[in-house]
């Protein structure tokens, strides 16, 4: 058992967390302990595509090389506590970080695909008036290992793989940018999980900058929440919107996909009752959205206590929906999954009631007729 760390022996770093690190980091870090980087290669498909954390284990590598990498580096992964099951076969895991605080995960099987929703921060600063996440506040982004943990944790917990990944748990991705971005190049690494570019999906509020930086480094598909098409509404809804407002967000949503025939912007709609549902919000978003590539997932408003808004009806959110679809605008309607555990779009705060008592893993049973 070794009781302390030790440091890099070539540049005198503490301990890394090889989980913090994308393939090109575990390239740079192999070279900096003076391996070449095939090796970082090497370690990086043991750790994701194996799920294999014991250096022990990795057999294929020297012995003096293990060694070096159990003195200097520690695998650390977050911990699942508390994993909920719902009657419609979604499931919200507790993950608990190494300093304690919690964020959700949460898996979605559709027919064949499965989808994990994954959180980029502790809480969220946007403070969104629709979104329970909001009210909880913002205590810290996460880092590498805790977002690409998630997928990591979810990969060993389920039966079958995971085909797509959204970021669009707690947090705003964008707010977190170097952590989010390296994390996305693993989802997509084939070394790692070999997702396609398609299949990792980043949700934002819309940090215009960030969005344009994105496009840069990296090829994910976007979503945007955008619930609103004037800058007032939007200006309250997503409180973002006056820094970045929608002619200034529009047009970085039309570039980021300027170079892809095939790819579409996925605008999130959140339908509130009486606040954004009307025939004259349908006829502005079919505006607002012309000329861009685009399909809407419009949402059934999730409740949660004190949030003074209520979801449109059924029959108003098929309404706006044909409206847009006869305009050429292609929209759907998003199932609400998993809202008996807290699980849907904008549940997700980290509800845990009694957190002394559950350092140990535990799997509560969604007792039918909601109480848990
Ligand atoms: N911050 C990012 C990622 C969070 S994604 C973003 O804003 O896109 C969460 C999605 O769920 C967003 O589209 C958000 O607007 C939506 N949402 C939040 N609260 C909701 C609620 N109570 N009901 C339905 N959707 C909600």
């Amino acid at each position: 058992m070794r009781t302390h760390a030790l440091n890099n022996p070539v540049t005198g770093a503490p301990e890394t967390n090889l989980l913090d690190l994308d393939r090109r980091a575990m390239e740079s870090f192999f070279e900096s302990i003076g391996y070449q980087a095939f090796h970082g290669r090497n370690v990086l498909k043991w750790l994701h595509k194996h799920g294999v954390t014991d250096f022990d284990a990795m057999t294929d590598i020297s012995k003096n090389l293990r060694q070096l990498l159990a003195d200097i580096t520690v695998p650390a992964l977050p911990e699942i506590v508390f994993e909920q099951p719902s009657r419609d076969g979604t499931r919200k895991w507790i993950i608990e970080l190494a300093d304690g605080q919690r964020v959700e995960t949460v898996y979605i099987p559709d027919g064949n695909r499965s989808t994990l929703c994954v959180s980029s921060q502790v809480g969220c600063a946007l403070d969104c008036s629709f979104c329970s996440t909001a009210q909880q506040g913002f205590n810290r982004n996460l880092s590498v290992s805790e977002i690409i943990g998630q997928v990591w944790l979810a990969t060993r917990e389920l039966e079958r793989p995971l085909t797509n990944v959204v970021l669009m748990g707690m947090g705003e991705p964008l707010a977190n940018f170097d952590a989010v971005v390296a994390a996305m190049s693993l989802m997509q690494d084939d070394l790692a999980y070999g997702l396609s570019k398609y299949r990792v999906t980043l949700s934002t509020s819309g940090i215009v900058p960030a969005l344009r930086q994105l496009r840069e480094v990296s090829d994910v598909s976007l979503a945007v929440s955008l619930h609103a098409t004037s800058n007032e509404l939007r200006d309250e809804l997503v409180p973002i919107n006056r820094k970045y407002p929608l002619e200034e967000l529009i047009p970085a949503c039309r570039d980021f996909i300027r170079d892809d025939k095939r790819r579409k912007i996925t605008w999130e709609y959140v339908m509130l009752d009486g606040v954004n549902d009307s025939v004259a919000h349908a006829k502005a978003l079919i505006r607002l959205l012309e000329g861009v590539p685009s399909k809407v997932n419009l949402i059934p408003f999730n409740p949660f206590p004190g949030s003074g808004f209520n979801s449109s009806p059924l029959e108003r959110i098929e309404d706006f929906r044909q409206r847009l679809m006869k305009a050429g605008v292609m929209a759907i309607t998003r199932k609400t999954r998993g809202d008996d555990i807290d699980a849907a779009c904008g549940q997700l705060v980290g509800q845990v009631r009694d957190r002394s008592k559950r350092r140990s893993r535990q799997i509560l049973h969604t007792v039918r007729g909601g109480q848990t």
